[in-house]
């Protein structure tokens, strides 16, 4: 198992669950075209959880979480964020992605905007935050992520560390109430991996709902409350992390685990 070697002492017990209940997945099926690729999703996230999801490549991972923010459509079964049913009613999406903040392997920074304007853009065109507060909010996020040095700069003078922490910040700025990652150290270097699984744990203790679909399993038995196993578009097996990892049940979670262990 990957050690996860950490700046500071993780402080599990600020991460509280509540009962309240962040997002509601069921019976959720997903097809592209022909190919099934999402089989009877069933999900209860409650507010405060950190959720780790795995699963070999092509297991549906990333549609999962996408589908959660509406990058992708559900055909059938339900979604509920925060209260509000994914539908193609407009409305909702733009409230759903108002609450739900994603930070992809890929930054997605807009190249020829600064780190401030990157940060500032969505809360000024979506949110209507007046300039200067949008700013303020941004450096304030900036300095978070420790990189408010760099707010003048373009993504393309940064390390990917760093650009990935400028990503999170980005969505930070729009408060969000659920952040979803979807494998945000892949693309990184080993020496910057461990600069944005800090700025993720952070989070995490300060009691955001967090779903990361990541290979990390140092960060998942750290920081996670549980791990979920995804293969061929199912759900195949969950467990908080000592027990998924320690007594993983069906075979397939075991032959993966002995892969990525
Ligand atoms: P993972 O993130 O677990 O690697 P994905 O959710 O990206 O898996 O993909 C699941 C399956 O769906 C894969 O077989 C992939 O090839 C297929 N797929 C993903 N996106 C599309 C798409 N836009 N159109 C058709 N097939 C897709
Ligand atoms: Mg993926």
């Amino acid at each position: 198992m990957s050690e996860l070697v950490l700046d500071h002492d993780i402080d599990r017990s600020k991460m509280k669950v509540s009962n309240e209940i962040a997002i509601q997945i069921v019976k959720m099926n997903k097809w592209y075209g022909q190919f099934h690729v999402l089989r009877d999703i069933d999900m209860t996230v409650h507010r405060g959880e950190r959720i780790v999801i795995c699963g070999p490549s092509g297991s549906g991972k990333s549609t999962l979480i996408r589908c959660i923010n509406r990058l992708e459509e559900h055909q059938s079964g339900q979604i509920v964020v925060d209260g509000t049913e994914l539908t193609s009613d407009l409305k909702n999406i733009d409230k759903v992605r108002s609450e739900v903040g994603m930070v992809f392997q890929h930054f997605n920074l807009f190249p020829h905007l600064t780190i401030l304007e990157n940060c500032t853009l969505a809360p000024i065109w979506v949110r209507k935050t007046p300039r200067k507060e949008a700013e303020e909010i941004a450096m304030h996020f900036l300095r978070k992520v420790k990189i408010p040095e760099q707010a003048l700069k373009y993504p393309g003078q940064l390390s990917g560390g760093q650009q990935q922490r400028v990503a999170i910040a980005r969505s930070l700025c729009m408060k969000p109430r659920i952040m979803l990652f979807d494998e945000p150290t892949s693309a990184l270097d080993p020496e910057m991996i461990k600069e944005v699984l800090d700025t993720m744990i952070e989070l995490a203790e300060e009691g955001m709902t967090m779903l990361c679909v990541t290979h990390e399993m140092g960060f998942a038995q750290a920081v996670a409350n549980r791990v979920i196993f995804m293969d061929q578009g199912q759900i195949v097996e969950q467990n908080e992390p000592k027990e998924f990892f320690n007594n993983p049940q069906s075979d397939r979670t075991k032959l993966f685990l002995s892969q990525i262990l």
